[in-house]
């Protein structure tokens, strides 16, 4: 089946009991037992909940993963991954990473005994030499949050199996249809579906998946332990959303392609981050490992200041000013102050993520009123 026809198609049957062709929305916590401990294969709903299953049938199918789970959000999908570990146990992080994620490294895992190494993954000769005997999981993020760099997964995956170390890659910025990472090689994907996935800015929710029957077991333990699992609206939302979304794929890096080459042409602008320039540092990577650039890119002005990134925030009339990223609708965000707050800033300007980065999340607009929005907020 090809990615459309799995988008919409894949493990979503007619409901058995009434033929509805949508996957209906149970909204139930418990199911009823025959006698103790024989049912239909529910039980309690923290543990399965048939809404619920049809999307991590659907997601796994999208990933060429044969195991998938769904988890309230991006962060607790992260979380599981790392719950798996000791203490004692190393994780070699790219160094330009969701802020989100950083913080959850660093506040709250690392208070349990779990070290962090971030490293620029751009060159991947410098991961061997931040392995240590005590590393467990290599934690990739590409193209990178905001910086837009591109990391070579198979040259990353093909160290973690040289070395018996384990590869996750957050592939929220691409989603499942421009990028599959574990066809590349790595051990788990991980994914806000919040993003590109649900794609309408009203569900937060993550994903892991794996083609491991032993990982996606603990990941399984770890999702009915915890029980930070979504709720079936949520997930009915999400697999609504995912029948469009190699359509919105296609109009977002369409979109973000025009608007990448416009405001590289501005006058008033310096940089343009986005991997389909053919001098970005990746370009021949992600060219390879991606099917297309995608909807996100980061930009400086000129006059590299905080006031004028402001002045420029605050102009825009049909980008939104928010957090988040990957919806249908575009959306402007403010790096240094909103979704990478969390980084210290000594950390963040090492990485180039300067107080006057703006992000743009390229919707799926008529993309000459994002251009004449662009003008008169630079103007
Ligand atoms: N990973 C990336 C790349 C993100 O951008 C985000 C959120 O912005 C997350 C993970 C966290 O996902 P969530 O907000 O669904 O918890």
């Amino acid at each position: 089946m090809k990615f459309g026809t799995k988008a919409l198609h894949a493990g979503i049957f007619p409901d058995p009991s009434t033929g509805a062709v949508m996957t209906p929305i149970f909204q139930t916590s418990t199911y009823a037992q025959d006698e103790p401990g024989v049912h239909k294969g529910y039980a309690y709903a923290r543990t399965r909940n048939p809404t619920r299953d049809a999307l991590e049938n659907n997601l796994a199918a999208l990933e060429n993963a044969k195991f998938g789970r769904c988890f309230a959000s991006g962060m607790s999908a992260t979380e599981t991954v790392i719950k798996m570990l000791n203490p004692g146990d190393e994780v070699v992080c790219s160094s330009d990473l969701y802020g989100g994620s950083y913080r959850l490294f660093t506040k709250v895992f690392s208070k349990y005994g779990i070290k962090f190494t971030f490293i620029n993954m751009k060159d991947t000769s410098t991961i061997e030499e931040a392995i240590t005997e005590r590393t467990k999981l290599i934690w990739v993020e590409t193209p990178t949050n905001p910086m837009m760099n591109i990391i070579d997964i198979s040259a990353i995956t093909s160290i973690g199996r040289r070395k018996n170390i384990l590869t996750a890659v957050d592939n929220t910025f691409a989603s499942p249809y421009l990028q599959n990472p574990l066809d590349l090689g790595a051990d788990i994907v991980m994914h806000s579906v919040t993003k590109y996935l649900a794609g309408h800015s009203d569900v937060i929710m993550g994903f892991l998946c794996t083609n491991d029957p032993v990982l996606d077991e603990q990941f399984g333990f770890f999702q009915n332990s915890s029980g930070a699992v979504p709720g079936p609206q949520d997930c009915f939302l999400a697999l609504r959303g995912i029948k469009t979304l190699h359509l919105r794929m296609q109009r977002h890096c369409e979109n973000g392609r025009k608007v990448a080459n416009w405001l590289r042409s501005h006058s008033n602008i310096e940089k343009v981050y986005w991997p389909g320039f053919e001098d970005h540092p990746n370009h021949d990577i992600a060219k390879q490992q991606m099917s297309d650039f995608g909807g996100m890119l980061s930009f400086v002005q000129k006059k590299d200041t905080l006031e004028q990134a402001n002045k420029t925030l605050s102009s825009f009339k049909i980008f939104s000013l928010a957090e988040s990223l990957g919806g249908v609708e575009s959306l402007v965000g403010h790096p240094a102050t909103m979704t990478h707050a969390s980084i210290p800033r000594e950390q963040r300007l090492k990485i180039g993520l300067t107080d006057s980065l703006i992000r743009l999340s390229i919707g799926i607009e008529d993309v000459d009123d994002l251009i004449d929005d662009l003008e008169q907020a630079l103007g």
